[in-house]
């Protein structure tokens, strides 16, 4: 007999254990599974941009952050070529900070909330198919655990916070309606003993990079260059392109990193054009990267998948409480991130073009921020109406 749940979750990271805690905090009895192991670390940088903050301190997990010894990010360099401008970080509500955890330490914060919530999670356990009715709506799901067992759940909703190349977003036959242009190849690696202070963004001809302080007393370093540059010349020996785009643009930085202590090998993303998905349909959702990627140029998908776990979360209560139909509130959650996605969504695929010289890349990064501000301002504006119900009541 498959196990009944109010909802079913598949991947248990940002976008899905976020997705999972706030449903399970409001009641419902949630199935969360990851084909992964609990803590397991996963090929990403870590910066958070303020509406990521904002999210991590509604959900009460901002304080847990800082407990793990996560720095605070207290300013941010961006380098135009030979030309550093520094940027304090403006404290604003819940947000005196950033923050770019380790993934190992941000993804266990939010499964440990998801546990404590009382979600039922599940790890090395893989989704296999989906069930569904003679009509194709999604019933819920197949899976298999490492040790050969087999999982089957049904749930009035399966939601995919499967990543980029996401099963449920392929079972489901999710269209893809928007698509970028532009990817980036980045490699990324981690040092300690090198000193810095805030996040470092370095951008130089056809090439850009990243230094962003994480736990541990440790570093991660990002380069980045086209897709078809890294392809061509530097697939082969990333290592390679690694060092020479470091030396290239930031001569300084490859200097600190020579004195410091490599951790782990470098490690490679080829990249693809960023994408925005249908993220519902009769049984199912999507959220975070399964839903909507965008180039990690800009450091802002785990953000931006804080902000639609949110966004989700309310639209399936709104549909399982029977204050809205399924289709009507799944639409709304639709809409809003695309609203809230749209701008930046075409700035990312922009800045990932490296087309633009030195003197157009100061007004484009400018936008990149300005775009921020609409999801920011969208979760604080969930709280006044919160605010402003309890007190009507
Ligand atoms: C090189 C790089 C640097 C980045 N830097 C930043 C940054 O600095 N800041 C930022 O905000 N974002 C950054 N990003 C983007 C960020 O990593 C993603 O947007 C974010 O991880 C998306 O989270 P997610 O929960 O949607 O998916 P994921 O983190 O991809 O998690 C998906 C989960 O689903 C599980 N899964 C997949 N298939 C199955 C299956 N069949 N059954 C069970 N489980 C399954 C996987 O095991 C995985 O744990 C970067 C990305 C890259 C590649």
């Amino acid at each position: 007999m498959p196990r009944s749940y109010d909802a079913i979750v598949v991947g248990a990271r940002v976008a899905g254990a976020t997705t999972a805690l706030r449903l399970a905090r409001a009641g419902m009895r949630v199935l969360l599974i990851d084909r992964a192991g609990y803590g397991t670390g996963v090929l990403s940088t870590h910066a958070f941009m303020r509406g990521g903050v904002v999210q991590l301190a509604r959900l009460g997990l901002a304080d847990d952050l800082v407990a793990a010894g996560t720095p605070a990010i207290r300013r941010t360099v961006i380098r135009y070529g030979d030309v550093d401008e520094v940027i304090d970080v403006r404290p604003s509500a819940h947000v005196d900070a950033l923050y770019a955890p380790h993934r190992a330490v941000l993804d266990r914060i939010l499964i440990d909330a998801a546990i404590r919530a009382g979600v039922d999670v599940r790890f090395r356990t893989t989704l296999t198919a989906l069930r569904r009715d003679t009509e194709g709506r999604v019933l819920g799901i197949e899976a298999t655990g490492a040790d050969g067992t087999s999982l089957e759940a049904h749930a009035p909703i399966t939601v995919g916070a499967d990543g980029l190349r996401s099963r449920v977003a392929r079972e489901v036959g999710a269209l893809t309606y928007e698509r970028g242009t532009a990817a980036s190849s980045m490699v990324v690696g981690y040092w300690s003993g090198v000193d810095v202070d805030g996040y470092q963004w370095l951008y130089g001809t056809r090439q850009a990079a990243g230094v962003i302080p994480t736990n541990d007393g440790q570093v991660s370093v990002w380069t980045g260059v086209p897709r078809d540059h890294f392809l061509h010349r530097l697939r082969h020996r990333p290592d390679l392109g690694f060092h020479e785009v470091l030396r290239a643009i930031a001569p300084d930085w490859a200097a600190a990193l020579a004195g410091g202590h490599q951790h782990g090998p470098l490690r490679g993303f080829l990249g693809i054009p960023g994408f925005l998905r249908q993220p519902w349909g009769r049984g199912w959702a999507l959220v975070g990267d399964a839903a909507y990627f965008k180039d990690p140029l800009t450091t802002h998908g785990m953000t931006d998948a804080l902000r639609d776990a949110e966004l989700l979360a309310r639209a399936i209560l709104a549909a399982a409480d029977g204050r809205d139909s399924w289709d009507r509130a799944l639409a709304n959650y639709q809409d809003t991130r695309d609203a809230l996605s749209h701008d930046l969504f075409a700035l990312t695929d922009r800045v990932a073009t490296f087309a633009w010289r030195m003197d157009e890349l100061r007004p484009l990064l400018l936008d990149v921020a300005r775009a921020m501000h609409p999801t920011v301002d969208h979760l604080l504006a969930l709280d006044a109406v919160a605010a402003s119900a309890e007190e009507t009541r």
